[in-house]
């Protein structure tokens, strides 16, 4: 896909910026309402890079960022993001509004969550069967935001090529996408399983197919095992691959 141009800018009126003084240090806080989506969204920035940034564009999850909610994985996922920016000295998280449940708004993902729960539909599946959009996210704002802070170029912090694909078409120039995998538990290996199977995200560190645990047996006739504890050996060792490995993607 070729990269598009950023369409939109941000008025002066519509940004405020000033430092935050935050338990992982100081990071520049810019607030920007944007002007198609009409939210308030906030980037965090740490350093001054501008190229090859190591940038998180992340989805708000009010259950899982702020009150830690273990159904998803998203606020390992910002704190793992943070880590890898600290453990950088420089980069970006991007926090966009309006993106609970992938844009269907908060009241709507917590319907999906009592269908899931009910009925043992999938984070999919519970959003068709009310009617809903499986994913409607934006991410113009990103997009418009890191133009006005003048990057050049990203490191993007997703397991969604979708997500990368996205920002391109908005303008930005994608040079990599750096897994950002955190542990699964067992509340969200079924989530984590739908976001590899059905929505195409980049989960290599959940190895093990769904109908090896429902056989007993592994393919190459290991003893039984639930995929859980496969996933947790998989993940043993300390190899947790939020410590950044990047995949080059063509400019
Ligand atoms: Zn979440």
């Amino acid at each position: 896909m070729s990269e598009g141009a950023i369409e939109h800018g941000i008025a002066a009126d519509d940004v405020a910026e000033s430092d935050l003084v935050t338990s992982r240090g100081v990071f520049r806080a810019v607030a920007f309402r944007d002007p198609v989506d009409g939210h308030e969204h906030l980037a965090l920035v740490l350093g001054e890079q501008r190229a090859d940034v190591l940038v998180r564009v992340h989805s708000e999850c009010l259950t899982g960022d702020v009150f830690g909610a273990l159904r998803c994985e998203c606020g390992q996922q910002l704190d793992a993001a943070f880590d890898a920016i600290q453990r950088e000295g420089s980069g970006i998280v991007v926090y966009l509004r309006g993106h609970e449940g992938r844009g269907i708004g908060l009241l709507a993902k917590l319907k999906t969550h009592a269908l899931q729960d009910s009925a043992g539909l999938d984070t999919v599946d519970s959003a068709t069967a009310l009617g809903l959009p499986v994913d409607v996210r934006d991410f113009g704002p990103a997009a418009r935001v890191l133009g006005h802070l003048g990057v050049r170029s990203v490191r993007l912090l997703t397991n969604n090529r979708e997500k990368a694909r996205a920002l391109r078409a908005h303008g930005i120039r994608v040079t990599a996408r750096v897994p950002l995998l955190v542990r699964p538990n067992d509340h969200n290996v079924r989530y984590l399983t739908a976001k590899r199977d059905r929505l195409g995200h980049e989960l290599p560190h959940l190895q093990v197919p769904d109908a090896m645990t429902q056989r007993g047996e592994g393919a190459l006739g290991q003893p039984r095992h639930d995929g859980r504890q496969l996933v947790e050996r998989a993940l043993t060792g300390d190899e947790d691959v939020e410590r950044g490995v990047g995949e080059q993607l063509e400019g």
